[in-house]
């Protein structure tokens, strides 16, 4: 019998709430979703998640140019640290993103704010539930083509800061999947390679 699926049919979401719901491996479901396999597409994208390097004692290493300079600010047009002021790696991920725009779906409701607050678009980045990611951590959008191919050389096209990682949780309570939310109007944004 074929599984209740997250994407593909009209049914595929009911297969969540249902009394079947056990039956469901959403680790093995969302990579499904991402990767594809025999039967479905892919629906990941290629990001790439650029982890602050940490010392011994997990403590952000910081850019010599920032430890060199007499300001408390690292040098923007550093080569190393691209003017983060600490050290990172960056690692290839996949992910499925949707932006939150705060003009539409459950937002709607906060479109008759009292003056003075605002209001905030999110992305959001669904990646694994092994995804090394944290608050200092950063996911960068790359380049891709009309395809979904990488454009070489690769160019960032944006950067943004996670504002809220949440490990979502089901089966026993483990990690099936994170949702890393990000503010739109937080992130570094450019059409010039970097
Ligand atoms: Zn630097």
């Amino acid at each position: 019998m074929r599984r209740p699926s997250l994407h593909g049919t009209s049914t595929s979401i009911r297969g969540w709430s249902n009394s079947n719901r056990s039956e469901i491996d959403l680790r093995s479901e969302f990579d499904t979703l991402i990767y594809g396999d025999a039967t479905h597409i892919p629906h990941g994208h290629l990001i790439v998640i650029r982890n602050m390097r940490r010392d011994s004692d997990g403590y952000p290493t910081k850019c010599s140019c920032f430890e060199a300079s007499n300001t408390t600010e690292p040098d923007p047009d550093c080569s190393y640290c691209l003017g983060e002021g600490y050290l990172w790696d960056e690692n290839w991920g996949m992910a499925y993103s949707m932006h939150l725009n705060a003009d539409s779906g459950l937002a709607r409701k906060y479109i008759h704010m009292a003056p003075g607050l605002e209001r905030t678009d999110y992305v959001v980045f669904f990646i694994r539930y092994d995804s090394d990611i944290k608050y200092e951590d950063k996911v960068v959008e790359v380049r891709l083509d009309e395809e979904g191919e990488l454009v070489l050389p690769y160019i960032r096209e944006a950067i943004y800061k996670p504002h809220t990682i949440k490990r979502m949780r089901s089966d026993y309570g483990r990690v099936e999947y994170i949702a890393v939310f990000c503010r739109e109007d937080d992130a570094w944004k450019s059409d010039n390679p970097q």
